[in-house]
């Protein structure tokens, strides 16, 4: 089928291009107007490249919807900018195109318009960046990489922040993007509510009430239903389903779901933050992160229109902070460490792990009812929250000692908001400790006690939580403390690990001995949990 805007733009149709225009390359994760590309950027000269190409596809098993969102996102995207009088030249997926990198489609638009230069705004992979910087050499043509100002604090300012501490610590990173933004901040330059941060309210377990909101739906329209059957019939072999495809595409849309999460889950969001459902999908979280990575939201404006929340007296400042605290603090914490450290923080392995990552990360055939839950959600619907990801299907990882760059793989291909600059320090940093400690003072190691107490779904599972060593035995129980004993040097000197350590040399020896052979027992027989 072919798609409108393919193929060649406007003005080569009537006449060619007139020399010396730019080349303005837009990602599909900077799918906003804004985009500093388009700086300064001339509507009658200059072209708009877009593309969906293999190797972006395809250099992981992406999940389906994470596909259809972003190929359905960039096509809107594109004829939005086209209504508004840019020319685009827009490369749809075919697998028999001739160009299948994005370095091949900007090659041959240079050679087309002969362009005076390229211009882009960085990327958010270094792998990419790598190519990109090397466009000027291999492409014969200047190429302008310019800084994503949709970010609070650009990479050198994080840098600055970071030389000559000790310590990198979220919290005190956040108070600066408080302070620099002005967000929830009175005029006095204090922080409203009178703390920085009210996470001590948002630790509860949910139970059923007040009953979680249906998540926001957007039908496919005509664009979004064909990529659903190009993926289905061309990505078949990825992981996920593109059943009941829901997400926003569209910048308007993206807004509607931000409303629709201030309206009916933000007052609730502080409250269950940490809570995990055996029924419910998504609780109060917000479902924004594919918008807000993709650029159909900018992270400010989300922050702003919660702030708002709060001055009005919709919600609570718990959940307000807690929110913002999220984007403001962790999202721009965890981009300036993944730039500060690239591209030796990928090879990180500090714990020494050397395990596979178990098949049933991809099926979710697991009798762990937790782990089941959390793998088939994101099966369906290309996402989990932040609870789940860290402490189910990522503290099992860290506990069982897989690899890291098998579980960060993982992670990367399954979800629909992830990208390598906010995926690796997540899990090879925050879950699996593997960098020595840049996003947690300990590390977020948990046993079957902690899913217990904020989840229902222990009452509904195959192992037994309250037993350690008997064949029906919650797993997570004997694996931590394997995890606990194996990582003594590591950590025993950590402050606030020193209670773990004094709790397991307590222990019988005799306990101690039939914890580890369970844990030994489950981690050979990994694949049968
Ligand atoms: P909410 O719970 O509603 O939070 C609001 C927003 O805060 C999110 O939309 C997101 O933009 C931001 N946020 C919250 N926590 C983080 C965080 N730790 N790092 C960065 N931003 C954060 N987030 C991604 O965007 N992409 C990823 O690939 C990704 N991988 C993760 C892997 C692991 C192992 C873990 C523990 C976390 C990961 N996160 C990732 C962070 C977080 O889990 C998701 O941002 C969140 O679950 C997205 O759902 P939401 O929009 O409903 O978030
Ligand atoms: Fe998960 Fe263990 Fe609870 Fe089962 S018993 S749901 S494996 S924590």
């Amino acid at each position: 089928m072919v798609y409108p805007f393919v193929g060649i733009a406007r003005s080569f149709l009537i006449g060619g291009f007139p020399s010396m225009a730019n080349l303005i390359l837009i990602l599909g994760d900077q799918l906003t107007r804004n985009i500093s590309a388009l700086d300064n950027a001339d509507k009658d000269r200059d072209l708009v490249v877009m593309a969906e190409v293999h190797e972006e596809a395809s250099y992981t098993n992406h999940h389906k919807k994470k596909i259809v969102l972003l190929f359905s996102a960039m096509r809107h995207f594109a004829r939005q900018l086209e209504s508004d009088g840019w020319q685009v030249h827009y490369q749809a997926y075919h697998p028999d195109n001739e160009h299948q990198s994005l370095e091949a489609v900007v090659g041959e638009q240079v050679k087309q318009i002969i362009a005076k230069s390229v211009i882009t705004t960085e990327c958010g992979e270094w792998r990419l960046h790598e190519q990109i910087s090397g466009w000027h050499e291999r492409l014969g043509v200047p190429v302008e990489i310019r800084p994503d100002s949709r970010f609070i604090a650009t990479k050198q300012e994080f840098a600055d922040w970071a030389e000559g501490r000790k310590q990198l610590r979220m919290e005190f990173f956040y108070r600066e993007m408080r302070r620099k933004t002005g967000l929830l901040m009175t005029s006095d330059g204090e922080p409203e509510g009178g703390q920085w941060n009210f996470d001590a309210d948002n630790r509860k377990k949910w139970t059923g009430k007040p009953p979680a909101p249906a998540p926001f739906r957007i039908e496919p329209d005509a664009i979004t239903q064909e990529v659903i059957a190009l993926v289905d019939e061309h990505f078949s072999d990825h992981f996920g389903t593109t059943d009941d495809f829901h997400f926003a595409v569209t910048a308007e849309d993206a807004q509607a779901a931000l409303e629709h999460f201030i309206d009916y889950a933000l007052p609730c969001f502080g409250d269950y933050q940490d809570a995990i459902s055996d029924n419910e999908d998504w609780l109060f979280h917000s479902i924004l992160s594919p918008y807000i990575n993709s650029g159909l939201l900018d992270p400010v404006a989300v922050c702003e229109a919660a702030a708002q929340a709060w001055y009005s007296g919709r919600a609570p400042i718990n959940a307000v902070e807690g929110f913002v605290r999220q984007i403001l603090g962790w999202r721009e914490f965890v981009r300036g460490i993944y730039w500060m450290n690239m591209p030796g923080y990928a090879k990180e392995n500090r714990l020494g792990n050397t395990r596979a990552l178990p098949w049933f990360y991809w099926t979710g055939d697991t009798k762990m009812r937790c782990m089941h839950k959390a793998i088939d959600a994101t099966r369906r619907n290309a996402y989990a929250h932040h609870i789940q990801r860290l402490m189910v299907t990522g503290n099992f990882a860290l506990l069982a000692g897989i690899k890291p760059e098998e579980i960060c793989d993982w992670y990367l291909a399954v979800y629909a908001d992830a990208y390598d600059w906010v995926e690796l320090p997540n899990v090879l940093g925050m879950v699996m400790h593997a960098d020595g400690g840049y996003l947690g003072s300990k590390p977020y190691a948990a046993s079957g006690k902690y899913i217990q107490r904020m989840s229902d779904h222990c009452a509904n599972c195959h192992y037994k939580v309250n037993k350690a060593t008997e064949d029906d035995a919650c797993p997570f129980n004997a694996l931590y403390w394997h995890f606990i004993d194996r990582h003594r040097d590591d950590f025993a000197k950590n402050p606030r690990m020193g209670m773990m350590y004094r709790n397991w040399d307590k222990q019988k020896p005799e306990k101690r001995e039939a914890l580890l052979q369970r844990a030994e027992y489950l981690l050979a027989n990994v694949e049968q949990l």
